[in-house]
């Protein structure tokens, strides 16, 4: 009973100061969870994480699909009464599995996002084509990708909407501060992006 209650107290203090957010704080109002785009197919709503933090739920907070599928949008913390930014908790949860070899059987999002990380990290900014084509062959579903852009790629050059200049990625003349701020913030994590 002892160690049970240590390990709960030491999961949620854990949370809170890598976080900033004050989990025991939240109201349970579910707003959040409400206003989340993803909720619905989480397999955790974000007012549930946080309860599970309080109660210790360590192993089923880190192999959570619902840790994995935020996409730290804000929407959540925007309509909060309490002022709770949950992608901040998210992360840290993230952040958690990683570090302790955690395995979550949602890996398409991930997979999205560190591709997203890494464009913005090496040019600077987001670069559409090259995060659509890296995305499509991390997903092993080229064939069903490619067959749905056709009806939407040509009619885009057609309309002006995307140039050659578009498919192409160059780096922005800050890129060096931007992947500096991408190496400080993984340093902070501890080598964990
Ligand atoms: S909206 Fe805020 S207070 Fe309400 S459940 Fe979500 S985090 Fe807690
Ligand atoms: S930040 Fe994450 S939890 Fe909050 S609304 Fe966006 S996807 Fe949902």
């Amino acid at each position: 009973m002892k160690v049970w209650l240590e390990e709960k107290h030491s999961l949620l203090e854990e949370i809170e100061a890598r976080s900033g957010q004050k989990v025991q704080e939240c109201y349970q109002c579910s707003k959040c969870s409400g206003g989340c785009p993803f909720s619905r197919v989480m397999d955790y709503a974000p007012n549930s994480i946080l309860e599970m933090i309080v109660y210790g739920m360590k192993d089923q907070l880190l192999s959570s699909k619902a840790i994995q599928m935020c996409i730290q949008c804000g929407i959540c913390g925007a309509q909060c009464p309490a002022g709770f930014e949950m992608y901040e908790v998210m992360n840290v949860l993230r952040a958690m599995a990683k570090e302790e070899g955690y395995i979550s059987h949602e890996t398409k999002i991930p997979k999205m996002n560190n591709i997203f990380l890494g464009e913005v990290k090496n040019n600077g900014r987001m670069h559409e084509v090259n995060l659509m084509v890296k995305n499509m062959l991390s997903q092993g579903e080229l064939v069903r990708d490619v067959a749905a852009l056709i009806p939407i790629g040509p009619p885009m050059f057609l309309k002006g909407i995307m140039g050659f200049g578009d498919v192409l990625p160059h780096k922005i003349k800050g890129q060096a501060a931007v992947a500096k701020i991408f190496e400080n913030v993984e340093k902070m994590q501890g080598g964990h992006a």
